[in-house]
C-alpha cells in the first residue's frame, strides 16, 4: 500500500493504473466497520482502490468540533492496508486549501435544508472537497455511506449538475449490535451517554415521523435538532440529536433502498 501526501504524487502513482477501474472511498479517518464496508465494496468492484484520509476543516463550522474530531493515522493506515487499499491520499490542509483558496461548490437547496440548517456551510465544505478529490483521483466509482443520506443526495446532485464522469455507489449503514449506527463520533460518548443515544435508532426504527418524535421527546438527556421525512433517493426518515456535547445523525430508508 502506498501513501501519498500531495496531489502530484497521487497523479504519478495512479498513472499506470488508468487502464483498469479506479474506486475512491473518501474518509476523514478514525476508520471503523462502516468505512470497512465501503472499502470492501470498492475492492469487489474496482481494480485499484484509493482511500482519502482528510479531516476537512471546511466542513466543520465549529472550531471545537474540528479540534475534538478523533485522529489516529497509524491505526487508519494499518486498517486500510488490511482492507486491501492500494493507495491512501492523506494530504495536509494546505495541500487541499492552498493560500488564497477561494473557489467553492454550493449545492444550494439540498445543502441548506435539514443538516444544512444546523450546520451552515457544512455541505459547501463537503461538496468542494469531494469535487476536488474527484478531480485529483479521477475514479470510475466513488463510494459513500447511506448513514449520511443528505451528503449522498448533495453529491448525487453535484455529479448530475456538473456532469461529472463518475458512478456514485451507496453502501448501507453499518450498525453496532445494539442498533447504534457506527460513527467516528461514537467514541466521544461516555458509556452512559451511549445508552441514552440508543433512543435515536429505536425511534427511527418505527419508520414513523410522529412516533419517532414522541419517542425522542420522552427520552431523557437527548436534545433533538430534527426528525424529518426527506425525499431523497430512497425516501428516508432522518434525525439529528445531541447527547452531551456529541451530535449524532442517523436515518432509515422508508422504501426499498440501502439499509
Ligand atoms: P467519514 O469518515 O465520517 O466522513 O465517513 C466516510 C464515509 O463513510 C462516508 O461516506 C460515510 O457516509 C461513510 N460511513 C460512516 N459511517 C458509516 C456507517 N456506519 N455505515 C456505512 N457508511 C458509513
Amino acid at each position: 500500500m502506498k501513501v501519498s501526501r500531495t496531489i502530484e504524487a497521487v497523479r504519478l502513482e495512479l498513472a499506470p493504473h488508468r487502464s483498469g477501474s479506479i474506486g475512491l472511498v473518501p474518509t476523514m479517518g478514525a476508520l471503523h466497520d462502516g468505512h470497512l464496508s465501503l472499502l470492501r465494496a470498492a475492492r469487489a468492484e474496482c481494480d485499484t482502490v484509493v482511500m482519502s484520509l482528510f479531516v476537512n476543516p471546511a466542513q466543520f463550522g465549529d472550531e471545537s468540533d474540528l479540534a475534538s474530531y478523533p485522529r489516529d493515522e497509524e491505526h487508519d493506515l494499518a486498517a486500510a492496508k488490511e482492507a486491501g487499499v492500494h493507495l491512501v491520499f492523506a494530504p495536509s490542509a494546505e495541500e487541499m486549501y492552498p493560500p488564497g483558496f477561494q473557489t467553492w461548490v454550493e449545492v444550494t437547496e439540498l445543502g441548506s435544508m435539514l443538516e444544512g440548517r444546523f450546520r451552515p456551510g457544512h455541505f459547501r465544505g463537503v461538496a468542494t472537497v469531494v469535487l476536488k478529490l474527484l478531480v485529483i483521483v479521477r475514479p470510475d466509482r466513488a463510494y459513500f455511506g447511506q448513514k449520511d443520506a443528505q451528503q449522498v443526495e448533495v453529491i448525487r446532485r453535484m455529479i448530475h449538475d456538473l456532469a461529472l464522469d463518475v458512478e456514485l455507489r451507496v453502501v448501507p449503514t453499518v450498525r453496532d449490535a445494539d442498533g447504534l449506527a457506527i460513527s467516528s463520533r461514537n467514541g466521544l460518548l461516555s458509556p452512559e451517554e451511549r445508552q441514552r443515544a440508543l433512543a435515536l435508532p429505536r425511534a427511527l426504527a418505527t419508520k414513523d415521523a410522529e412516533r419517532a418524535r414522541e419517542l425522542l421527546a420522552e427520552s431523557n438527556g437527548l436534545e433533538v435538532d430534527y426528525v424529518e421525512l426527506a425525499e431523497f433517493d430512497p425516501l428516508v426518515l432522518a434525525a439529528a440529536v445531541r447527547v452531551g456535547s456529541t451530535r449524532l445523525i442517523d436515518n432509515v430508508p422508508l422504501e426499498g433502498g440501502h439499509g
